[in-house]
């Protein structure tokens, strides 16, 4: 579902450009379906956390994972009017549906009495959006915040955007509703601004965006104050999106961030610990989960040949051309660089686990990999695993013949493949037996 969300954030072409999303983009156009990609998440509460902290505008809010929590958070909020908002990854949720019946995973009420009813038939439910997979997610925490009232809804997102080398300012006077289609139906109603990284968010930068969101008079000075403060945060928790819709303003002439929506930059891990260990993990694919305990990327998808391979683009040119010959993906494991005969096997386990899988089809090229550990982790897995489908190998690069005489003198039924294409062929050929 993450990845599912991530196309909540921007207007096409301006793609929070990580590599990790530009693959899975790039895979979804050729793939009918996608299974999440992991990387960091967080519940619109606990985004609004971050935000709370960088000074940015948001309201007064309670969790709660009971129906009588969120009761006692209503009474305690002593609030004019409440919010209650159920909690999962995914946007829309204002617009939509519980398995319990309840329409709305977003519901204003001015009776607190009115909130613990409504939890009750949010919490413990699954909760579909058009941004949920269509079962949806099961709701396990909700928030109960001050509601206030709004005149005017506007969009506000910072990504970091690889055509612009940096971090871009998006903006839209129409906010609130799904920013795609206003991309769509009224592109001239999305306003950008590249930032200078170095610099950093320039005063008139600023100005002319809250400007260009609507924002007239002092509204519009405080509205470029949230903007900047919206910066601070992206940078101090290495974002790579933050996306506001709605940022909203009240008839007391106040701007406020109505939604919270954050992605983090994996790579920032080890200087982000506070953040990532907010990580809600229950929301994610489980095969993905245990792929990043051993350091490998798994992408899900709904074919029968699995792919193992090394890199981003050698994934996509595998199963691009396992498609060409008539087959279909049925996952890809990504080993990455520098990879330990442990990891193989890890990553043959995972492979070997997923009952659609009819063949594997290997496909490294050793730049920094060294094929012989491949090959050494292949044969231990092979063995130790029992394989009991089909495996098409093709090796190129470093140490490929030391690799090859390792295959050849195992004894396995591994079929070796002289090139992609070659190997394509026999997989897809291997499962048509
Ligand atoms: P989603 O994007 O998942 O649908 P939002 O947080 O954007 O969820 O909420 C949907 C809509 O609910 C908003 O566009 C806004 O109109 C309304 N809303 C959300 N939070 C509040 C609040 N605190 N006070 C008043 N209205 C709110
Ligand atoms: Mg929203």
């Amino acid at each position: 579902m993450a990845a599912c969300m991530a196309s909540q954030a921007a207007t096409r072409g301006l793609m929070a450009a990580t590599s990790k999303n530009l693959l899975v983009n790039k895979l979804k156009l050729h793939c009918n379906w996608l299974s999440p990609k992991r990387w960091l998440n967080l519940q619109e509460y606990q985004s609004k956390k971050l935000m709370q902290e960088c000074g940015v505008a948001v309201q007064r809010f309670f969790v709660a994972d009971t129906a009588s929590e969120a009761l006692e958070a209503a009474k305690k909020l002593d609030a004019k009017e409440i919010v209650l908002k159920a909690q999962i990854l995914a946007g829309g949720r204002g617009k939509g549906v519980f398995d319990s019946g309840l329409k709305g995973g977003v519901h204003l009420t001015k009776d607190p009495a009115v909130v613990g009813e409504l939890a009750n038939k949010m919490l413990g439910f699954n909760l579909t959006t058009k941004q949920t997979p269509k079962d949806g997610v099961k709701v396990k925490t909700v928030m109960v915040a001050e509601a206030l009232d709004i005149n005017r809804e506007t969009y506000f997102a910072i990504l970091m955007d690889r055509s612009c080398n940096g971090p871009v300012m998006v903006g839209s006077p129409k906010g609130g509703m799904d920013i795609e289609e206003v991309a769509a139906s009224t592109p001239e109603l999305i306003f950008k601004e590249v930032i200078d990284i170095y610099d950093g968010v320039q005063d008139d930068q600023a100005d002319r965006m809250a400007a260009n969101l609507g924002f007239k008079g002092p509204l519009q000075r405080q509205a470029a104050d949230q903007i900047k403060r919206l910066y601070d945060l992206f940078l101090k928790v290495d974002a790579t999106q933050v996306e506001v819709n709605p940022l909203g303003e009240t008839p007391e002439g106040q701007v406020v961030c109505f939604d919270a929506k954050i992605n983090f930059d994996d790579n920032a891990e080890f200087r982000q610990k506070d953040v990532f260990a907010m990580d809600d993990l229950t929301e994610s694919d489980p095969t993905e989960m245990e792929a990043a305990k051993w350091d490998l990327k798994y992408i899900g998808l709904d074919g029968n040949i699995a792919c193992f391979v090394n890199g981003a683009g050698l994934a996509m040119a595998t199963c691009d051309i396992i498609d060409l010959h008539g087959g279909k993906p049925a996952n890809f494991l990504d080993l990455g660089g520098g990879v330990k005969e442990r990891q193989v096997y890890e990553a043959f386990k995972l492979l070997s686990a997923d009952p659609k899988v009819e063949a594997i089809l290997v496909n490294i090229f050793g730049g920094i990999v060294n094929c012989a550990i491949i090959a050494n982790g292949i044969t231990k897995a092979c063995r130790e695993l029992e394989l009991k489908v089909p495996l098409v190998v093709r090796l190129e690069g470093t140490n490929v013949h030391e690799a090859k005489r390792i295959l050849r003198e195992s004894g396995l039924p591994i079929t070796a493949a002289d090139n992609l294409d070659d190997a394509a062929k026999k997989a897809v050929a291997a499962i048509k037996k």
